[in-house]
Protein backbone atom coordinates (compact mmCIF):
# COMPACT_ATOMS: atom_id res chain seq x y z
CA UNK A 1 0.00 0.00 0.00
CA UNK A 2 1.78 3.28 -1.15
CA UNK A 3 4.37 5.12 1.33
CA UNK A 4 3.19 2.64 4.28
CA UNK A 5 6.33 1.87 6.39
CA UNK A 6 4.56 -1.32 7.90
CA UNK A 7 3.19 -2.90 4.34
CA UNK A 8 6.86 -2.32 3.14
CA UNK A 9 8.00 -4.21 6.39
CA UNK A 10 5.48 -6.73 5.54
CA UNK A 11 6.45 -6.90 1.79
CA UNK A 12 10.37 -7.18 2.60
CA UNK A 13 10.97 -3.64 1.16
CA UNK A 14 12.70 -3.14 4.21
CA UNK A 15 14.28 -5.01 6.27
CA UNK A 16 13.27 -6.15 9.62
CA UNK A 17 13.23 -8.65 12.44
CA UNK A 18 9.87 -11.44 12.23
CA UNK A 19 9.26 -11.84 15.27
CA UNK A 20 6.31 -13.44 15.03
CA UNK A 21 4.29 -14.15 11.82
CA UNK A 22 0.71 -15.79 11.15
CA UNK A 23 -2.29 -15.32 8.66
CA UNK A 24 -3.62 -12.38 10.22
CA UNK A 25 -0.38 -10.29 11.11
CA UNK A 26 3.31 -10.20 12.13
CA UNK A 27 5.21 -8.72 14.93
CA UNK A 28 8.25 -6.68 14.75
CA UNK A 29 10.74 -5.01 17.66
CA UNK A 30 10.24 -1.64 17.78
CA UNK A 31 13.22 0.91 15.97
CA UNK A 32 12.90 2.91 18.88
CA UNK A 33 12.20 0.87 22.33
CA UNK A 34 10.31 2.91 25.18
CA UNK A 35 10.91 -0.34 27.11
CA UNK A 36 13.32 -3.32 27.47
CA UNK A 37 10.98 -5.03 24.76
CA UNK A 38 9.24 -3.30 22.65
CA UNK A 39 7.31 -5.12 20.44
CA UNK A 40 4.47 -3.97 17.31
CA UNK A 41 1.64 -6.25 16.58
CA UNK A 42 0.50 -5.58 13.24
CA UNK A 43 -2.13 -6.52 10.93
CA UNK A 44 -1.31 -7.79 7.26
CA UNK A 45 -4.04 -6.07 6.20
CA UNK A 46 -3.69 -1.99 6.00
CA UNK A 47 -6.32 -0.55 8.12
CA UNK A 48 -5.17 2.78 8.81
CA UNK A 49 -5.98 2.92 12.62
CA UNK A 50 -8.92 2.02 15.28
CA UNK A 51 -10.72 4.52 13.21
CA UNK A 52 -11.40 2.74 9.94
CA UNK A 53 -11.59 -1.03 11.23
CA UNK A 54 -14.50 -2.52 9.20
CA UNK A 55 -14.53 -6.00 11.06
CA UNK A 56 -13.67 -5.93 14.59
CA UNK A 57 -13.00 -9.51 14.57
CA UNK A 58 -9.40 -8.59 13.76
CA UNK A 59 -8.89 -6.48 17.41
CA UNK A 60 -9.92 -10.11 18.52
CA UNK A 61 -7.24 -12.21 16.44
CA UNK A 62 -4.43 -9.65 17.23
CA UNK A 63 -4.53 -9.88 20.75
CA UNK A 64 -5.01 -13.80 20.44
CA UNK A 65 -1.50 -13.25 18.75
CA UNK A 66 -0.23 -11.19 21.92
CA UNK A 67 -1.11 -13.92 23.75
CA UNK A 68 1.00 -16.46 21.74
CA UNK A 69 3.71 -13.60 21.05
CA UNK A 70 4.05 -12.93 24.77
CA UNK A 71 4.77 -16.74 25.79
CA UNK A 72 7.22 -17.34 23.09
CA UNK A 73 8.69 -14.01 24.40
CA UNK A 74 8.55 -14.94 28.14
CA UNK A 75 6.50 -11.85 28.83
CA UNK A 76 4.09 -12.01 31.48
CA UNK A 77 3.37 -8.44 32.43
CA UNK A 78 2.96 -5.70 30.07
CA UNK A 79 1.34 -2.80 28.65
CA UNK A 80 -0.62 -3.02 25.27
CA UNK A 81 -1.24 0.95 23.96
CA UNK A 82 -3.25 1.84 20.61
CA UNK A 83 -2.20 5.45 19.68
CA UNK A 84 -5.40 6.42 17.17
CA UNK A 85 -5.07 10.11 15.32
CA UNK A 86 -2.24 12.28 15.19
CA UNK A 87 -3.26 14.29 18.07
CA UNK A 88 -2.76 11.06 20.38
CA UNK A 89 0.60 10.40 18.95
CA UNK A 90 0.06 7.94 16.38
CA UNK A 91 2.96 8.47 13.79
CA UNK A 92 2.81 5.72 11.51
CA UNK A 93 -0.98 5.06 10.41
CA UNK A 94 -1.20 1.36 9.30
CA UNK A 95 -2.69 0.03 12.94
CA UNK A 96 -0.64 -1.59 15.23
CA UNK A 97 -0.47 -2.61 19.25
CA UNK A 98 2.49 -2.02 21.02
CA UNK A 99 3.41 -4.63 23.62
CA UNK A 100 5.60 -2.54 26.02
CA UNK A 101 7.54 -4.82 29.09
CA UNK A 102 10.32 -4.08 31.17
P1 LIG B 1 2.77 5.10 16.82
O1 LIG B 1 3.35 6.36 17.38
O2 LIG B 1 2.28 5.28 15.40
O3 LIG B 1 1.76 4.44 17.71
O4 LIG B 1 3.97 4.07 16.77
C1 LIG B 1 4.82 3.91 15.69
C2 LIG B 1 6.00 3.12 16.19
O5 LIG B 1 6.68 2.58 15.06
C3 LIG B 1 7.03 3.98 16.94
O6 LIG B 1 7.19 3.45 18.26
C4 LIG B 1 8.29 3.87 16.10
O7 LIG B 1 9.45 3.80 16.89
C5 LIG B 1 8.06 2.60 15.30
N1 LIG B 1 8.68 2.58 13.99
C6 LIG B 1 8.65 3.57 13.04
N2 LIG B 1 9.32 3.18 11.94
C7 LIG B 1 9.78 1.93 12.18
C8 LIG B 1 10.56 1.01 11.40
O8 LIG B 1 10.96 1.26 10.26
N3 LIG B 1 10.84 -0.20 11.97
C9 LIG B 1 10.41 -0.51 13.23
N4 LIG B 1 10.75 -1.72 13.70
N5 LIG B 1 9.68 0.33 13.98
C10 LIG B 1 9.37 1.54 13.47
ZN1 LIG C 1 0.24 -0.24 5.54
Amino acid sequence: MNNCIFCKILNKEIPSDFIYEDDICFAINDINPKAKKHILVIPKEHVESLNEIKDYNLIKKLFEAISKINKQENIKSFKTLINTGKEAGQEVFHLHIHILAD
